[in-house]
């Protein structure tokens, strides 16, 4: 059973060598007796960027909603999966599944409550672990539920091509919004004006002064800001919000690999301007998943949304893919393939 360990704990940028590929372990392709677990074969995992804050030693006051990675132990991260044997009542083997799982060829998952059961096929599987699972419920539970969207609102995105931000722009289009989005090269610029239908967008490597940049494509102000970079990003767009705008605080990944997070100099804004900044995770709103389902299968199916991911074959691609998510290497939702069926 093929597993992507982690060698030691992470500080800084990581490495593809803080992990390992290891062939050392077996795992019985049966659920232990008594157990209601149920016991999978992985197909696609999903790199995603919070799984960096696992990699790390603990820090005291971490409010992470999974444990972090222990050295020497299988990292564990969303994925898609096939039930090969179950002793849940609500699985059979057979089942595709999405949820949390070990980066692994096979895993025994021991909460498969968590689990969610992939009920239409008709789509590519891989979109469970995108635009069909965590990061898209990310994208409807922080743009509706967070930022309560009104038709003519000026939208601002950050990351804006990537797993999460591709998908908010399009929902923002879909609500009759004005939406900017910034990503880090040309390729991505494009993506976002051609493919994704965002109203404008600009590459923040080639923006000396954001606030600049911002004022350019905002000349009457933001009024809502999906938040996934943070740092510098965050401090420019404070000085261009508009009053009672709001921000949904998603992500921050400019601030993951730091030893000490950057300060934010504007926040003081947020009293006379009454800004709403509001941070969430996904798991807040998987209660609302088969209300997203009847929103996003639709407009797949009728081409009115869509979805670029970004895939690398086989589990020994893992480490190169995951750390990938912090250079911008990946275009689109990063997946990795470990087996098709
Ligand atoms: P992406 O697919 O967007 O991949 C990450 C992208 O971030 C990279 O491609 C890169 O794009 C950009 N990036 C990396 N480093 C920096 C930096 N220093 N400054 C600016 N941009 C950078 O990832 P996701 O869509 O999966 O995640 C986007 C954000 O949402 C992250 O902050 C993530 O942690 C957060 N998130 C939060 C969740 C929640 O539950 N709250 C759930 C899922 C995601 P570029 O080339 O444009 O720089």
């Amino acid at each position: 059973n093929k597993q992507v360990l982690l060698k030691d704990y992470v500080t800084g940028f990581p490495k593809e060598s803080d992990m390992i590929i290891s062939t050392e372990n077996t795992i019985s392709l049966k659920v232990p007796e008594n157990s209601n677990g149920v016991l999978v074969k992985n197909l696609y995992l999903s790199c995603d960027p919070f799984l960096r804050s696992l990699m790390q030693k603990p820090k005291p006051n971490s409010k992470s909603v999974f444990p972090g990675f222990k050295p020497g132990s299988p990292i564990h991260g969303y994925g898609v999966a096939k039930v090969v044997d179950s002793g849940h009542p609500k699985f059979k083997k057979g089942d595709l599944v999405w949820g949390m799982t070990g980066w692994e060829e096979y895993s025994l998952i021991q909460q498969a409550d968590s689990l969610f059961k992939i009920e239409h096929t008709d789509v590519p599987l891989s979109y469970y672990t995108g635009i069909l699972g965590m990061p898209g419920i990310t994208a409807y539970g922080g743009f509706y539920e967070v930022c309560h969207p009104k038709k003519g609102e000026k939208v601002y995105v950050s990351a804006a091509s990537g797993a999460v931000g591709q998908l908010v722009g399009q929902f923002a289009k879909l609500m009759g919004c004005y939406v900017v989005g910034s990503a880090g090269s040309k390729e991505k610029v494009d993506l976002l004006k051609n493919k994704f239908g965002f109203d404008d967008a600009f590459n923040y490597k080639e923006e000396h002064d954001l606030d600049a940049a911002l004022k350019r494509h905002f000349p009457e102000g933001i009024d809502i800001y999906f938040e996934n970079v943070g740092g510098k990003m965050l401090d420019a767009v404070l000085l261009n919000m508009n009053m009672f705008g709001r921000i949904a605080a998603c992500g921050m990944i400019s601030q993951y690999n730091l030893d000490e997070p950057e300060g934010v100099k504007n926040l003081i804004v947020v009293i006379p301007k009454k800004l709403n900044i509001r941070g969430f995770t996904a798991s807040d709103y998987f209660s609302l998943y088969p209300k997203f389902l009847d929103l996003v299968l639709p407009h797949i199916r009728e081409k009115k949304i869509t979805y670029v991911e970004d895939i690398a074959e086989g589990i020994e691609s893992v480490p190169a893919a995951l750390i990938g998510l912090f250079s911008g290497r990946n275009v689109g939702k990063q997946i990795v393939v470990v087996a098709r069926e």
